[in-house]
């Protein structure tokens, strides 16, 4: 069976629905193919929604443990019912999923289950377990994502040393987890488990949590995971992982360099994600991954080969959502004539532990690396009247300006909340606001957002003016 098309789309995550429904707006006859079941890619089904609705359940727990009493709400035998815990998140990805489903057809877009193959650049070949399908196509998207990749000596078996996926769907609570890698996926999992009990330890091989972000903010994320008895062992190099069956121990080099072992339920591989391009067949259109597996764009994602574009994870840049989301949308403009533009500098980087951690622009450290002059306006949150009303007051905003024309440079929060505020940030920056025009916005009182004025105040040399 042959069918033709306009644009397609090769795989359903958040850069490629996003693509498909977008080529459907602008006219175009498109579709999308997916290897598994469902759609959503990623995101939906394994990664952003299923982990959010994890950490607001632990979170909730955590909070009727540790915090009700303190406002006058007393509970007498609190338990955790991990198979409800569990299936509410499934409930959650099903509606999303669902959802997705429905916006394909109201946007008249064909779906296509099956692993998609380019036989050459204008076909691909979907085969899936009980038919094959050739799609003729003007113009391909190329949207299939990343799976988690390993390090050396550690063997993913997903029964006792799995990953994030794995994570997300155990069959009982473990006692124990050990963790190898502090980055986002790491350490928002470590609150999961952390927060109804299980004990936690994140093994992490640079100095810092969160290493990619503000170093400021990697310390005072430590502070706080530390609250939740998190162990982290920092500077410290995993060397293998085995399977013992019930359990699973990991060796490692501690700081000082000593061979270290921990034994845990569980030992869950968060050292970041490979771009995925099995079973695309692209030697049969000539491209060549390059050598970190990534499909190589042009600035309107065109790939070497004219018509065959790619958005998202299996192309450079940092590997989130709505980064995804993003390209998707330019690509299908692009082939659309439009002349995309994304500023990657402003693309939030977020992390959903409590408190939450966000960022937009510059760290220090780039700043300092680069030569660029800066200074510094921080406010805590245990400054905060709103935060101490809700018993949030760990972190603080911090915000780099240009001294010389009060640009804004970098914003960095730790704090509640931060994954909404950071917006606001990204707003001032994308039109060059400057500090002054910052703080002299009106900020509603109480709020978690009313941080940043402070911070900008005190970029400003004016004192804070909030509570
Ligand atoms: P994906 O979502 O990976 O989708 C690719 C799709 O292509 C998959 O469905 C795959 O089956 C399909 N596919 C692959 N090859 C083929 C083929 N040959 N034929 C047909 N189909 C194919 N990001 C955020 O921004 N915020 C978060 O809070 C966040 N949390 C995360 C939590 C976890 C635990 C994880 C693992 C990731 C998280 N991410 C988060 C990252 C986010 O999930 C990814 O950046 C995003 O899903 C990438 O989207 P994508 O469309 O590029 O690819």
């Amino acid at each position: 069976m042959e069918q033709q098309y306009d644009i397609v789309v090769i795989g359903s995550g958040p850069g490629g629905y996003v693509a498909a429904i977008r080529a459907s707006q602008l006219g175009y006859r498109t579709a999308i193919v997916e290897k598994y079941s469902t759609l959503g890619g990623t995101c939906t089904n394994v990664g952003c929604i299923p982990a959010k609705a994890l950490l607001d359940s632990s979170e909730h727990y955590h909070q009727a443990q540790d915090q009700f009493k303190t406002h006058g709400i007393n509970i007498t035998g609190l338990q955790l019912d991990f198979a409800q815990f569990i299936g509410r998140k499934a409930d959650v990805v099903k509606q999303n999923t669902s959802g997705l489903v429905y916006l394909m057809k109201k946007n008249k877009i064909d779906v296509h289950h099956g692993t998609g193959g380019f036989v050459d650049a204008t076909h691909l070949k979907v085969t899936a377990a009980d038919k094959e399908t050739v799609l003729t196509s003007k113009y391909f998207i190329i949207a299939t994502g990343s799976k988690p990749s390993s390090i050396a000596g550690v063997n993913i078996d997903k029964q006792r040393i799995i990953t994030s996926t794995e994570s997300l769907s155990l069959p009982a609570q473990p006692q124990s987890m050990v963790i190898i890698g502090g980055g986002v996926i790491g350490v928002e999992l470590a609150s999961v488990y952390a927060r109804i009990g299980t004990a936690v330890t994140i093994i992490e091989y640079t100095d810092s949590l969160i290493p990619a972000m503000d170093r400021e903010l990697g310390k005072a994320l430590y502070k706080s995971l530390g609250k939740l008895n998190i162990k982290m062992l920092l500077g410290s190099k995993v060397q293998s992982a085995t399977n013992n069956g019930e359990s699973a121990t990991v060796k490692f080099l501690d700081q000082e360099g000593k061979e270290q072992t921990i034994t845990a339920d569980y030992c869950l591989v968060a050292v970041g994600r490979r771009a995925y391009t099995d079973g695309l067949n692209l030697q049969a259109v000539g491209i060549v991954p390059e050598k970190n597996g990534k499909v190589k764009v042009n600035s309107s994602f065109q790939t070497s080969v004219p018509n065959i574009y790619a958005i998202g994870d299996v192309i450079e840049g940092p590997m989130l959502a709505h980064k995804a989301e993003d390209e998707g949308t330019l690509a299908a403009e692009a082939i659309h004539g439009g002349k995309p533009h994304i500023n990657y500098d402003l693309v939030p980087g977020v992390v959903y532990t409590w408190p939450e951690v966000a960022a937009a622009g510059f760290t220090e450290e780039q700043l300092k690396a680069r030569g660029i002059a800066y200074k510094t306006g921080k406010f805590p949150y245990l400054a905060s009247a709103r935060a101490r009303a809700s018993m949030d007051t760990d972190g603080f905003v911090k915000v780099l300006v240009s001294p010389q024309y009060g640009e804004i440079l970098g914003v960095h929060i730790i704090g509640p909340r931060a994954a909404d505020v950071i917006a606001i940030a990204v707003t001032a920056m994308e039109n060059e606001l400057t500090v002054e025009e910052m703080f002299r916005m009106c900020y509603a009182h109480p709020t978690y957002s009313e941080a940043l004025k402070d911070a900008f105040l005190m970029a400003s040399g004016q004192g804070a003016v909030n509570i």
